[in-house]
């Protein structure tokens, strides 16, 4: 069976492929595939693992029509017309959990470094602007006993709420579309209504995916029934955050700091105004960056399309009704 990788994975998951005897075709490079190459390197293959951030629409589905599966090494699917796959038969596969604790990892780090400005203070001494210690300078704020706000307490989210609450006592509190009644029993997280979630939360945190309900979710108007002193972190996607109305909000004292490891568009601009502010500390969508968390996450997206060659479910699939 022949086998296109949209963009180099970790070794682990194409010796897993090639151990089973596929051909295997690799678009070795950074720079993503156009449309049209896409769609012609998914005509010459059976099945796509997913290694980058390309889209696969509608057309792309319909161009396809040898295609059997498509594998994604990420959890997120916002790139992935499913209804699409779906009509098209195309069964398509994610790697959910695997990478819960890494992203948190990197959620905990932002919201730690916002609040004490790290990524700031680390500029200043580049810029030889580092004058001695001073009482009353590079103040940040502290987040014991502080209340953590979560949008979308999934699988990350419970991971940063379990993190945060062992190492500052956080009080979480949360908002989905049902309850999380784990996240409840097991970290005593409280389910409260958005509005409450906005004006409550001295944290907030973005773990909802990116969906036409979520986009630009947190605007001018959210922004503006936040505390002032609030700290907005987003490792979801840049889509969620409109970010124009958060430089304002961060400029005219509205929030007190933000730290991003997703931005919209990717790769952010290096003159974008909010590298520049104070508060705010950016990272380049680096939450599943680990070697031992993109070695599973290679690993799990490989066993997802070995199951499909085999001509059984795969075990992470985001459409299971596609299956008769
Ligand atoms: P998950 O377990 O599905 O959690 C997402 C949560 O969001 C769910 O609890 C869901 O609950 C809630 N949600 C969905 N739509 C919502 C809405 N309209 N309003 C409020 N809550 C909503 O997913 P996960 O594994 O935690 O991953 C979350 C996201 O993180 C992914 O979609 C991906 O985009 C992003 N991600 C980023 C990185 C990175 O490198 N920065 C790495 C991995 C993942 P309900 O269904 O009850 O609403």
């Amino acid at each position: 069976m022949k086998i296109f990788i949209t963009k180099r994975i970790p070794q682990k998951g194409i010796d897993l492929l090639k151990a089973a005897g596929h051909e295997i075709a690799i678009h070795d490079s950074p720079t993503p595939l156009s449309p049209a190459e896409l769609i012609q390197s998914g005509q010459q293959c059976d099945y796509v693992l997913n290694g980058g951030m390309q889209k696969f629409d509608a057309d792309f589905f319909r161009s396809c029509p040898n295609l059997k599966a498509l594998s994604l090494m990420s959890v997120g699917y916002d790139n992935v017309d499913i209804r699409a796959a779906t009509q098209y038969g195309i069964p398509v596969s994610n790697t959910p959990g695997v990478l819960s604790g890494a992203t948190a990892d990197v959620a905990f780090l932002l919201m730690l470094a916002v609040s004490r400005k790290a990524f700031f203070n680390h500029k200043q001494i580049l810029q030889g602007k580092w004058k001695g210690f001073d009482p009353t300078a590079h103040l940040g704020i502290e987040l014991n006993n502080k209340t953590l706000g979560i949008y979308g307490l999934g699988r990350i989210g419970f991971e940063f709420a379990r993190k945060a609450r062992a190492a500052y006592n956080m009080e979480i509190i949360y908002y989905n579309r049902r309850r999380n009644l784990e996240a409840e029993q097991v970290l005593g997280a409280r389910y409260v209504n958005f509005d409450d979630l906005l004006t409550r939360s001295d944290v907030l945190s973005i773990h909802a995916a990116l969906t036409a309900e979520t986009a630009n979710r947190f605007n001018q108007d959210t922004f503006k029934r936040m505390k002032n002193s609030a700290i907005l972190i987003n490792t979801a996607r840049g889509g969620l955050v409109k970010e124009d109305d958060l430089a304002r909000a961060l400029c005219v004292g509205e929030l007190w700091g933000a730290g991003l490891d997703v931005t919209n568009p990717e790769p952010m601009a290096a003159d974008d105004p909010l590298l520049n502010l104070e508060n705010v500390c950016i990272l380049p969508h680096i939450g599943s960056a680990t070697v031992e968390t993109r070695d599973n996450m290679a690993l799990m997206a490989a066993s997802n399309l070995l199951a499909a060659i085999k001509g059984e479910r795969m075990p992470q699939t985001i459409n299971p009704e596609v299956y008769p």
